[in-house]
């Protein structure tokens, strides 16, 4: 087996060897501890059947791990100066491939057939830039993959919102927007010591497993998202107050507000925070006649 990238001094020769310089902008922190990398593995459950997709290998520290621990990596990196260090780097495990471009474009449905058919079991694995956490999760959680779930690491605020119950200060959309689609727990936190260069932030692992059924089933699933969203516009307003300001002539419809409220069994004091995912689901289907 092939000597750790992820070690200080072998992290160090790379970024020699190359002349390469970080680019904050693109959120770029390289892990240099192998202990995380092999945790961060291990929770992705891999087999020697599945597949694991990157975003952001950088100089392929975690690339490898799940190169030796999978049957296919596919990662995607943006920065067109790190493709020779990677193909360097890499040499030594032909179950790669590097996917120039940003993953925000990319159509990965495609890439997953064109690179890992028949394989059935597939994670996602990766260390976010940290600058597009949402955005990347979001999008290949609405993309519909078939993928069985993400174990990453991004800013811990970030990790605490994904995961967060009702009734807590973390809990808003960004929590039923994934939790819509994947079971979601904090795996481990992580100190800024085991990152080249340390972030200014605290980070953390997540693991998202997707749902077997969904936790709710809903008529419109852009109005129940938006139903969600206008709920947390004002944390310390009712739900009444809320829904009024922010759905199309709210102010005016509040009988029909309220008569969808007692619908769903919700008290229109209750605040957004305190509603479980199935009642924004209940909610927003009784609301949809009236107002899409
Ligand atoms: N996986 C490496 C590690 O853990 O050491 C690097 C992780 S670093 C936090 C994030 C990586 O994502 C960088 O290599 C950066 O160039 C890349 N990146 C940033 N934005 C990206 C995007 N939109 N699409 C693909 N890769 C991106």
């Amino acid at each position: 087996m092939n000597k750790d990238i992820a070690t200080p001094v072998r992290t160090q020769e790379i970024l020699k060897k190359y002349g390469f310089s970080f680019k904050k902008s693109l959120g770029q922190n390289f892990i240099i501890d192998p202990n995380i990398l092999r945790n961060i593995v291990a929770q992705a459950q891999l087999t020697s059947e599945s597949g694991a997709i990157e975003v952001g290998p950088g100089i392929g520290a975690l690339t490898e791990h799940l190169a030796r621990a999978a049957k296919k990596v596919v990662a995607f990196e943006i920065d067109q100066r790190l493709l020779p260090v990677l193909a360097d780097t890499l040499s030594a495990y032909d179950n790669v491939t590097i996917e120039h471009g940003d993953v925000l474009e990319a159509d990965v449905a495609t890439v997953i057939k064109r690179e890992m058919p028949g394989i059935e079991d597939i994670m996602v694995v990766a260390n976010l830039p940290y600058y597009v956490t949402t955005p990347i999760l979001l999008k290949l959680l609405h993309a519909d993959l078939p993928i069985r779930g993400y174990v990453v690491m991004m800013q811990k605020e970030v990790a605490d919102r994904i995961t967060a119950q009702p009734g807590t200060k973390a809990y808003g959309s960004l929590s039923i927007a994934i939790q819509y689609y994947v079971t979601a727990e904090v795996a481990m936190i992580v100190p800024k010591t085991v990152f080249m260069p340390q972030p200014n932030v605290e980070s953390a692992v997540i693991r998202l497993i997707k749902h077997d059924v969904p936790p709710v089933k809903v008529i419109d699933e852009s109005f129940f998202f938006a139903v969600a969203r206008m709920s947390f516009a004002q944390r310390r307003k009712t739900i009444l107050n809320n829904l009024q300001s922010g759905l199309p002539n709210g102010k005016a419809k509040k009988d029909q507000i309220l008569t969808a409220l007692e619908a769903a069994g919700i008290d229109p004091k209750r605040r957004g925070e305190t509603l479980s995912i199935q009642e924004f689901g209940q909610l927003a289907d009784y609301l949809h006649p009236y107002f899409v």
